[in-house]
């Protein structure tokens, strides 16, 4: 007997991190010098399409190595496995890597341990939506939602979402969805805002000139991280609003620096420039904490969830009324299954979700949950727009599409996750091309190389 069913035959997995802190891109207030890095992987498969699923998380650079193990722990719940069960019921393999009785105590569900599951589950979705001959929002945008349901993992939330409500707001979604696919994100894309003027290691010469930039790029949202010094702030924020205007929204971004009472006054000093929403002012676990800070800063809008460790803490914050703004992230959470259980949350609670993007290929991802939450789920893109930044994307086989401040629909099949095989050649660390040289050219310095490209 021949086994002639389709299988995955092996997932391998790669450490790729890029040099960013030598520009102080993607610096704040709590990440001075991030590399931007992916823990990345590839399930391969038998099948004779010869599809392969791509997946991975973000990190920023140390840790990497740690993430990439805890992606390469999950190996034997997925090598192996029919290929058509898998892409037909990916929320299979999200439970079985989340009910895994022994890896479990490493969260359960939060921290690495569950970056890596999002990682792999992600890496399923692109397999399905590959083999389906679909982009990853319309897949999702397509099915039943009786289906959609089955997905997900419900355990936890029913007090605040059952299956029966989920239902319901999906068959809700439905309605004139082909009209807002084809008439609207087709047509027009998804209102994105960026993040690349705001950066806090950039002179206020390059914070101006980026934010005008930003206007005329066609954004009506731009992003300044602060929280280090509020004299600073106050400096960059005047020069931000002077720079864009009255009408353009300027969202502040503190990356958890504050304990609640200085996130309060801190924001509040800032206030005279009209911030749009205050994000991260605190510990991503404070429920109450944002709470507060929320109640003290309106009409400030307080946001958060890039660092929300999973579907539980969400439904916390909205049952609490902490925040006004949702920030899913792609590869934060366990996939696209535990997003699915967010974006149905938020959807129940009335509150808009705006993405957290940037990094490596969060802007690929996330822009699929967001089409589909659009198209299908919530409806509408009032007061919804996906981050954006604008570096690394040269990087995927198929990058984001940014148009007059708008994401374009990605139409090819997948979810966009899949990075081009000579930059994952290139920056593999600690071997690849680029960090190879990098260690020479210190080493010829005279240095020892003992912390040369520091592991
Ligand atoms: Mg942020």
């Amino acid at each position: 007997m021949s086994s002639t069913v389709p299988r995955v035959t092996a997932l391998d997995t790669y450490d790729i991190r890029f040099p960013t802190s030598r520009e102080l891109d993607g610096s704040d207030a709590m990440n001075p010098d991030p590399d931007y890095s992916a823990a990345y992987l590839v399930l391969r498969t038998d099948a004779a399409d010869g599809a392969e699923g791509h997946g991975f998380t973000f990190t920023i650079g140390r840790g990497n190595d740690v993430q990439v193990a805890a992606i390469g722990a999950l190996r034997a719940h997925v090598v192996g496995r029919p290929v058509d069960e898998l892409c037909a019921d990916p929320g299979s393999l999200a439970r079985d890597l989340t009910g895994d009785s022994q890896l479990r105590w490493l969260g359960p569900e939060k921290g690495v341990m569950h970056m890596a599951i999002g990682a792999v589950v992600n890496a399923a979705w692109d397999l399905a939506a590959k083999r389906a001959g679909l982009p990853l929002w319309q897949l999702l945008a397509d099915a039943e939602p009786e289906w959609l349901v089955s997905q997900v993992d419900f355990r936890y939330i029913t007090d605040a979402l059952t299956p029966e409500n989920a239902l319901r707001l999906l068959r809700r979604g439905r309605a004139g969805a082909a009209e807002r696919r084809t008439e609207r994100l087709l047509a027009r894309g998804y209102p994105g805002y960026t993040t690349s003027p705001g950066w806090l290691g950039y002179p206020d010469e390059k914070l101006t000139r980026l934010a005008r930039q930003a206007v005329a790029d066609g954004f009506t949202q731009i992003k300044l991280k602060v929280g280090a010094d509020l004299h600073d702030d106050i400096r960059r924020m005047r020069a931000a609003r002077a720079a864009v205007g009255p009408g353009v929204r300027i969202a502040i971004d503190a990356n958890q620096r504050w304990n609640v009472r200085e996130a309060i006054e801190w924001t509040n000093a800032l206030a005279e420039f009209d911030p749009y929403w205050i994000e991260e002012p605190t510990s991503p676990d404070d429920v109450l904490g944002h709470a507060a800070v929320r109640r003290a800063v309106a009409p400030v809008k307080v946001a958060t969830g890039e660092h929300v460790q999973n579907r539980v803490v969400f439904k916390q914050l909205l049952q609490a009324d902490a925040l006004d703004v949702l920030q899913i992230d792609a590869a934060r959470v366990g996939g696209v299954n535990e997003n699915l259980a967010i974006l149905l949350l938020a959807a129940e609670y009335g509150v808009p979700v705006c993405p957290h993007a940037g990094g490596v290929g969060l802007c690929e991802l996330v822009q699929h949950l967001s089409m589909f939450d659009y198209v299908a789920l919530s409806g509408t893109t009032e007061d919804r727009v996906i981050e954006y930044v604008g570096h690394l994307h040269e990087h995927f086989t198929e990058p984001v599409h940014i148009r007059d401040g708008h994401y374009g629909a990605p139409l090819a099949p997948g979810f966009s996750a899949t990075m081009r095989p000579e930059s994952i050649a290139r920056y593999s660390y600690p071997d690849g091309e680029f960090w190879a040289a990098d260690r020479a050219t210190k080493d010829d310095d005279g240095d020892d190389g003992s912390e040369g490209a520091v592991a």
